[in-house]
């Protein structure tokens, strides 16, 4: 059984949570993050987490947007201090001297990490972007970044036991949803439904003045019919 933990659930602009990045426990102690939140966000989350700086071995980025990549840059400078550290980036110059290594990745060609496989797919969000399919240990979790409603993603979510996705808002926000490159909570629950997915978490939120964490919970389940939850900043969920 894999565990996932999300580090932040907020979109850029959201002050009550820290920024998107979910943690992806590994065999041995190792941990692959997923997207690296903005600034200090995930250097203040991982403090107030079970997991440990050091035990980062890999780090995947979704895409450019600054709530995903911008916390890259203090977290190379935390790990650069810390003497037994390691880091490998797809895609990401070498800052670590031999300590850091990248990988090229390629959407739909799967890459091994620890005991896990991660398999890129496109997503459609404005800019270059992709989602990630993990198996691990026969279990999958999809999580699909930021993306306006995608085939790939369902595509790519089929039979998943747990599918994490975005949730701008409910459908009165859906022409703004899409024409920003982001899904409603009924998109996600239809992405959810599609792909037979066996569970659905909610993340990427704005804050609660724009989106009611409850009311998007409410709109995925009538569409979904299954599982639903809204994830919340240290959250761990098992897939
Ligand atoms: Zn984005
Ligand atoms: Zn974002």
């Amino acid at each position: 059984m894999g565990e996932v933990t999300f580090l932040g659930t907020g979109d850029p602009l959201n002050g009550e949570r820290m920024q998107t990045c979910l943690a992806l426990r590994l065999a041995l102690g190792d941990v692959a993050l997923l997207d690296t939140g903005s600034g200090t966000s995930t250097l203040a989350a991982l403090s107030r987490s079970r997991l440990s700086l050091e035990s980062i071995r890999h780090l995947f980025i979704t895409h450019r947007h600054f709530d995903h990549a911008g916390g890259l840059a203090p977290l190379l400078v935390a790990l650069t201090a810390l003497p037994e550290a390691s880091l490998t980036i797809p895609g990401v110059e070498d800052w670590l001297g031999g300590r850091l290594r990248w990988n090229k990745l390629s959407p739909g060609e799967a890459i091994t990490v620890g005991d896990a496989e991660m398999t890129p797919f496109e997503v459609v969000h404005g800019i270059e972007c992709v989602g990630f399919r993990v198996s691990q240990g026969g279990h999958t979790l999809v999580y699909a970044a930021d993306t306006r409603p995608s085939p790939n993603v369902v595509r790519y979510a089929k039979g998943a036991d747990l599918l994490i996705h975005e949730a701008y808002g409910t459908g009165e926000d859906a022409e703004q949803a899409h024409n920003f490159g982001h899904s409603t909570a009924a998109d996600a629950g239809k992405a959810a439904l599609d792909a037979g997915a066996k569970r659905l978490v909610l993340t990427h939120l704005r804050a609660s003045r724009f989106a009611d964490p409850t009311a998007l919970e409410v709109e995925a389940t009538s569409v979904f019919g299954g599982p639903v939850e809204v994830a919340d900043d240290l959250g761990v969920f098992d897939f």
